[in-house]
């Protein structure tokens, strides 16, 4: 089955319907989502009705936590603290309910396979840097089912690698194919549908073949112009419109 990795939409609809029509190029059958559906950007009913009657497994990011009144915005910078509290007050009710059902992560897809929006063992905590990358496999190998592991909250997309015995984790090229092979671990984070902040504006989100075991993470151009008119629109903080045209 070719099964299409989103994460971080982040409400916003132009990204969400580029990834869905370059999805449906690659076929894809499955959805699994890795959180925050809404916050930053000006449409959260459409991308939650849209990626819930899509997504088979999905687990909930801290920006569905806080939207709902699960986690306190009090840590939140001020954009992202102004957003949460716009989409509260202009989002449908059943949106908000639908966001609140988000399980915690991890999930489990499929045999081998974790989701998970920030680290398997903290759904708010990121993972950035080597060490965190050497403790999430550490935790894959006592956890002894987890081949590969779907994460994001960062929104920047990362692939690595870890063989078997003491070997340092290797970086892959996401966006060429990566073939999952016995006996290594794999750590993979899509990137970001609606926010990227690799310096790509881009949406970008990636696509799985089960069968036989290989991944991509794709890039795909959008109407950027358009979500950043209806963020200033609908009174968002401007700066959440400056950084998408620069993927920041
Ligand atoms: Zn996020």
């Amino acid at each position: 089955m070719i099964v299409a990795i989103l994460g971080d939409v982040h409400g916003n609809r132009e990204a969400l319907e580029a990834v869905l029509t370059a999805a449906a190029r690659e076929d894809a059958e499955g959805f699994w989502f890795l959180g925050d559906l809404v916050g930053y950007n000006p449409d959260p009913d459409y991308c939650v009705a849209e990626v819930l009657s899509r997504a088979s497994h999905a687990v909930r990011g801290n920006h569905d936590k806080a939207v709902t009144g699960l986690l306190s915005v009090r840590w939140f910078n001020p954009m992202a603290r102004e957003a949460v509290r716009w989409t509260r007050r202009t989002a449908r009710a059943d949106t908000l309910r639908s966001v609140e059902g988000l399980p915690e992560g991890p999930q489990r897809p499929l045999p081998g396979f974790v989701l998970c929006h920030g680290t398997p063992w903290d759904e708010d905590e990121y993972l950035i840097g080597e060490t965190a990358v050497v403790e999430a496999f550490r935790w894959m190998r006592n956890d002894g089912k987890a081949r590969v592991c779907f994460h994001g909250h960062t929104h920047r997309p990362l692939c690595c690698r870890l063989r078997g015995g003491p070997e340092r984790p290797e970086a892959l090229p996401g966006e060429g194919l990566v073939a999952f092979e016995p006996g290594c671990l794999y750590l993979v984070n899509p990137g970001s549908v609606g926010q990227p902040r690799d310096g790509n504006p881009k949406a970008s989100f990636g696509i799985l073949d089960t069968d036989r075991l290989t991944y991509r993470t794709l890039r795909v151009a959008y109407a950027v112009q358009e979500t950043m008119r209806k963020i200033e629109a609908a009174g968002l903080p401007r700066e959440l419109a400056w950084r998408l045209s620069g993927g920041a």
